[in-house]
């Protein structure tokens, strides 16, 4: 375990949890502790934080909403940031004097943004609608789905690099694939977003649509952490293939590994049952995976983030 020394932050403008049970807080709601979960207050704390963790080589992992992550039962070292704060919270209109842009902290709940968007008929995220997740983490992850991705509506984002340092992405050096970006910096702190005005009965519609859509395909109401792989390219044809639809042909839903099982609902849901392992569900994953590597000589990639001691960042890549 990584020694963390409390003059790390003891002088910062920051909220401090020890051995914080960041597992039971995720959407699996199993797994293990962090060390320090670290809340700053300030953006610049925050800066300074990640400075003299990187003179000191100590981990600084991130959890938003802890909707696509896995936490190992034996829990993580070093320091865990969330952005709780209303510091990283904020909505700012007309960025800019612009009508169009809207900047968001990293730290807002991308559900509760959307719906207070979609009540002053502001429209661009709503194709986001059902995907739990803060702004950073939808970001990070280019959350998405069959209505859009969230980098469609994205126009910058701001950033700490691992030294602390600010940077601001504009749109043209971003780039958003499936899943993933381009983005390295370990925090990101805000991103700011296109919309356009819309009529706000016409978009409740089509928000209305979106979670009955969502409600129909997935088991919404089971501890998982959405989709655990990601679409995987099929090398006989090149194109990218579900991979719920690929483990269902498997015949692999329902099936069980300890806590854990394949979602009978979307196969790609693997759900952790009440007080259940975090292990279980890695270990199933492992096992599924095999599995079609077997079948179908595809190898799948996890989507789903899982971090544990030995693995700072968890993030296989596309
Ligand atoms: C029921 C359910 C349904 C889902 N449906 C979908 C779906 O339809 N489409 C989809 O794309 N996903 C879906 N997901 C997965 C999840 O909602 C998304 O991946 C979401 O973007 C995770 O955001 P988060 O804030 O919870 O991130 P976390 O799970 O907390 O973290 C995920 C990754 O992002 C990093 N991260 C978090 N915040 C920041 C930040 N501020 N700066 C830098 N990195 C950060 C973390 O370090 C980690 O690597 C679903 C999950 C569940 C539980």
């Amino acid at each position: 375990m990584t020694r963390v020394s409390r003059s790390l932050f003891g002088d910062l403008d920051v909220e401090v949890e020890l051995d914080a049970p960041i597992g039971v807080r995720s959407w699996f709601c199993a797994g293990g502790r962090a060390d320090f979960l670290v809340k700053p207050r300030t953006p610049d704390a925050l800066a300074e934080l990640l400075r003299r963790c990187r003179q000191v080589d100590t981990p600084v992992r991130i959890m938003g909403e802890g909707a696509n992550l896995l936490v190992d039962d034996d829990g993580v070292s070093g320091i865990v940031v969330r952005l709780d704060d209303p510091a990283f919270r904020r909505i700012e209109h007309n960025v800019d004097g612009q009508l169009e842009l809207v900047r968001v902290g990293a730290g807002a709940d991308l559900a509760r943004t959307l719906m207070d968007f979609a009540r002053g008929g502001i429209a661009g995220l709503e194709s986001l609608m059902g995907v739990p997740a803060s702004i950073g983490g939808a970001v990070r992850m280019n959350a998405g789905g069959v209505y859009g991705e969230i980098g469609n509506a994205v126009h910058a984002v701001a950033c700490l690099d691992a030294g602390g340092e600010n940077r601001v992405y504009t749109a043209d050096e971003l780039r958003f694939d499936y899943r993933s970006t381009n983005i390295v910096d370990p925090i990101i702190l805000w991103a700011v977003f296109r919309v356009t005005q819309e009529n706000p009965v016409t978009l409740r519609e089509r928000i209305k649509e979106i979670a009955a859509y969502k409600k129909r395909t997935q088991p919404l109401g089971e501890k998982s952490a959405g989709c655990m792989y990601r679409n995987p390219i099929d090398p006989a044809t090149g194109e990218r293939v579900s991979a719920g639809q690929i483990i269902d042909e498997a015949g692999l839903k329902g099936l069980r590994h300890g806590s854990a099982t394949v979602s009978t609902r979307h196969a790609n849901f693997f759900t952790v049952e009440r007080n259940g392992r975090a292990r279980d569900a890695i270990e199933l994953g492992d096992l599924v995976r095999a599995k079609i590597l077997d079948a179908r000589g595809i190898e799948l990639r996890r989507e789903v983030v899982v971090w544990d001691r030995s693995n700072p960042g968890g993030i296989e890549d596309a």
